[in-house]
């Protein structure tokens, strides 16, 4: 497969995917050539990923590969020759000999991500200058811990990166730990597993700074959590800063343990609201002037106009049209960019149907549409039906009655039973939470 075909299939999966987990699980990949076109193969840095990747994010990279190059069929994953990374670009590993290797801060972060790149809107600003001042004072303010939430893609990473760079700008002597909370359990598992927790653990505690992306990871996981427990306790006593992400606030994270939840409020926890139109045009702006592309005033707006949900997606939109135009060697025109965004602006337009969803839900779960519209009372099949249901109550303005009979005429009682199961579900397994959320992004393309 062309290289560019596989990156064009990875900007459409940034725009979906949150840019951690972008970043460890597909960004690595690589696609290798395969006799068979209809087969897209691609290398991981081991088994434990291919197994990964396997049961997690075939269908999602099966389902983007066909929207950019519809003749594939499949996904492979096998793993790659030579290779001897012990786990998915991990920056903090502990190793046999009870060493901690790649703890250079500056590998980590972004340089992408700072504080002079991050566009200033009504939705951002009081995150943004809590940030800024925790970067200029680490530990000294009243903003310890410091707890940035808000939804997917709208740039809350990004700051906990700034907040790093920034730090690490001004003194070169300091140690900045960053980690997601993903690898953090993962590193932590392999601690276990080399009887080294204590190490794992003194490593953290040296931090003069722990910066933890997406702490809603860590719900049900509770080993884990002690573990963070005692580490942000001794930080904290210490004076040392401590600042976290979420995707939920504080009070919404089920899973995670009432006495850290409690800690995360003991400072400040602030939230980052979706951009309005003058701040999607001006992190347009931005984008394209990083990029080197020239895009006229009215092209922006029209853009801005149309991409609305979350910032990832608008930085789609970018790299995209950065695709096309060196591909076609074309100018950027309003054309070619309502071509582009074609997809997403009909159904932003058009609402979703009860019908798009059936299809969505028995794609997602491989259970054929006619088993969700039956009787049929296998426990698989009914649970894939309540999030159909559920989905279809929340996000469309149809009627209990006639979501019912989408679903072979069931009556209102049983779309209530349904969506309160799942709504109950969801705050605890996150692998239903991922779904749903998965599922919706499907939806929304
Ligand atoms: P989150 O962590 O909240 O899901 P990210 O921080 O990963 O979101 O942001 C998604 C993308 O959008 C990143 O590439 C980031 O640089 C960009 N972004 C988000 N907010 C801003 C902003 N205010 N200005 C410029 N770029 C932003
Ligand atoms: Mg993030």
């Amino acid at each position: 497969m062309h290289l560019s075909i596989w990156h064009e299939i990875l900007a459409l999966i940034s725009q979906s995917i949150d840019s951690n987990r972008f970043e460890t699980w597909f960004q690595p990949l690589s696609p290798i050539d395969n006799e068979d076109k209809n087969t897209l193969v691609l290398t991981a840095q081991n088994k434990f990923i291919v197994d990964f990747l396997d049961q997690h994010y075939k269908s999602t990279i099966l389902s983007f590969s066909k929207k950019v190059l519809p003749s594939i069929k499949a996904v492979k994953f096998v793993v790659k020759e030579n290779a001897d990374n012990p786990l998915p670009k991990k920056n903090y590993v502990i190793m046999p000999d009870y060493n901690v290797i790649n703890k250079n801060p500056h590998s980590v972060l972004n340089d992408q991500y700072t504080f002079d790149l991050f566009v200033v809107g009504v939705g951002n600003e009081f995150a943004r200058s809590v940030s800024l001042a925790v970067a200029e004072n680490p530990g000294k303010t009243k903003f310890n811990p410091l707890l940035i939430y808000g939804g997917v893609g709208l740039g809350k990473t990004h700051l906990l990166h700034a907040i790093g760079n920034y730090i690490l700008s001004k003194k070169k002597k300091i140690n900045v730990n960053f980690i997601t909370s993903e690898e953090f359990y993962f590193s932590f598992i392999d601690a276990i597993k080399n009887s080294s927790t204590k190490l794992f653990t003194d490593c953290f505690k040296q931090s003069d700074i722990l910066l933890v992306d997406d702490i809603q990871f860590l719900a049900g996981k509770e080993r884990t959590q002690e573990e963070f427990f005692y580490i942000f306790n001794t930080l904290y006593q210490n004076r040392k800063q401590i600042v976290l992400t979420s995707d939920l606030p504080p009070n919404s994270l089920k899973g995670l343990h009432d006495r850290l939840v409690s800690r995360f409020q003991w400072g400040l926890c602030v939230d980052i609201q979706p951009p309005d139109l003058e701040t999607r045009v001006a992190i347009l702006k931005k984008k394209a002037e990083r990029d080197n592309l020239n895009i006229p005033e009215d092209i922006l707006y029209f853009i801005a106009e149309n991409v609305t949900s979350n910032i990832r997606k608008l930085e789609g939109v970018i790299i995209r049209l950065l695709a096309f135009a060196s591909i076609t060697k074309t100018d950027i025109t309003i054309d070619l960019v309502k071509n582009i965004l074609s997809d997403s602006i009909k159904k932003e337009q058009s609402k979703i149907s009860i019908d798009d969803i059936i299809n969505t839900v028995s794609g997602y779960y491989k259970i054929p549409v006619d088993n969700l519209r039956e009787k049929n009372r296998s426990k698989e099949v009914a649970h894939c039906r309540h999030v159909a249901m559920y989905i279809s109550k929340i996000h469309t303005n149809n009627s209990l009655k006639t979501i019912g009979l989408h679903f072979g005429g069931r009556d209102h009682s049983t779309v209530i039973h349904a969506v309160k199961q799942i709504e109950k579900n969801k705050e605890k397994d996150k692998i239903l939470f991922n779904d749903i959320n998965y599922i919706l992004s499907q939806l929304e393309k």
